[in-house]
């Protein structure tokens, strides 16, 4: 019975990370230095997403030149515009940008820059949430979002706040569509790297092919262990993994559905069960899965939303 998306997809899985810095901004590694980096650390992909503002004179990092037959690169940049709740700059993670995108007008709000780069083709990604202190409110005003960055590496290490499921949850539960993407943020100055990445299912290693399954939702985020399968078979929800310790189902309230074991590959949830534990989409019209190995590294499905499944 149906696998989900987008494990029930054609393609593979490609490993990236679309939230990193150099010396275009305030990084302390060439380009090329922080693309090798990726590269030789088994990523299939990265973005560099330097701070498009004026002290760095609006990069858009051209890595046109790193790319090769088993490796590549989206062209993209982090955003800033005034302004959230808190009183700050908007961080946006905007990936897939014309190398001319435009510098950001005067009065330009991040509302206003964000949907000027979703029409330019970019997938557009709130920023570490929780590091930027964003509110419901702010959540609700990035209209063009695809996604929210739901771990954020270098946050996590420097700072202690690189979480972001507390906002992409109360958005679901709204019913806003969004999608949970994991990255690095990574500077290189801390070991900000290689912590926090998506696994994007797509055909090919080409940058508009990944672009477009960004979009679509088509991918999942990790920090370490694999997310195989989610099927619902009209009885049963199931999920493989790679060896973990915990697979819990998420949904909009407060109850779970959890597994636990030592290094346990799979688990199946009986739906009635679920309904009892509220997860059914009569209390919640979404959930997500959550898996957690030995040493406390996650995975993280999209949100899963009960009318597009069943
Ligand atoms: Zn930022
Ligand atoms: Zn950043």
């Amino acid at each position: 019975m149906p696998l989900l998306s987008p494990f029930n997809l054609p393609g593979r899985f490609w490993r990236g990370n679309l939230h990193t810095h150099s010396t275009l901004s305030d990084g302390i590694l060439e380009p090329r230095a922080v693309v090798d980096a990726y590269k030789d650390a088994g990523y299939d992909f990265m973005m560099l997403s330097d701070h498009f503002i004026g002290n760095f004179d609006w990069p858009v990092a051209d890595t046109r030149a790193f790319r090769s037959n088993n490796f590549t690169t989206i062209i993209g940049a982090e955003l800033h515009a005034p302004e959230t709740s808190a009183g700050e700059l908007w961080h946006i993670v905007a990936a897939g940008l014309p190398l001319d995108f435009a510098p950001a007008g005067k009065h330009e709000t991040g509302e206003q820059i964000s949907r000027r780069a979703h029409e330019a083709g970019a997938f557009i990604g709130i920023a570490h949430p929780s590091w930027s202190q964003l509110t419901i409110e702010d959540g609700r005003a990035i209209g063009c979002a695809h996604a929210v960055e739901i771990y954020n590496h270098g946050c996590a290490i420097e700072n202690d706040r690189g979480e972001g499921w507390y906002l992409l949850d109360q958005l679901l539960t709204e019913g806003t569509r969004l999608t949970a993407f994991a990255t690095d943020d990574a500077h290189f100055k801390t070991p900000d790297h290689f912590g926090g990445w998506v696994q994007v299912k797509a055909q090919s290693l080409d940058p508009d092919v990944l672009l477009e399954a960004l979009k679509s939702g088509h991918y999942y985020s990790s920090q370490g262990p694999l997310l195989h399968d989610i099927e619902l078979n009209g009885k049963e929800l199931s999920v493989a993994c790679s060896p973990v310790d915990t697979i819990t189902v998420v949904c909009g309230h407060s109850r779970t559905c959890v597994r636990t074991g030592k290094a346990i590959t799979e688990a199946s949830f009986d739906l009635k069960a679920l309904e009892k534990g509220w997860l059914l989409k009569k209390h919640s019209p979404w959930f997500r899965v959550t898996v957690i190995d030995h040493a406390g590294k996650r995975a993280w499905s999209n949100p899963i939303w009960w009318d597009e499944v069943a």
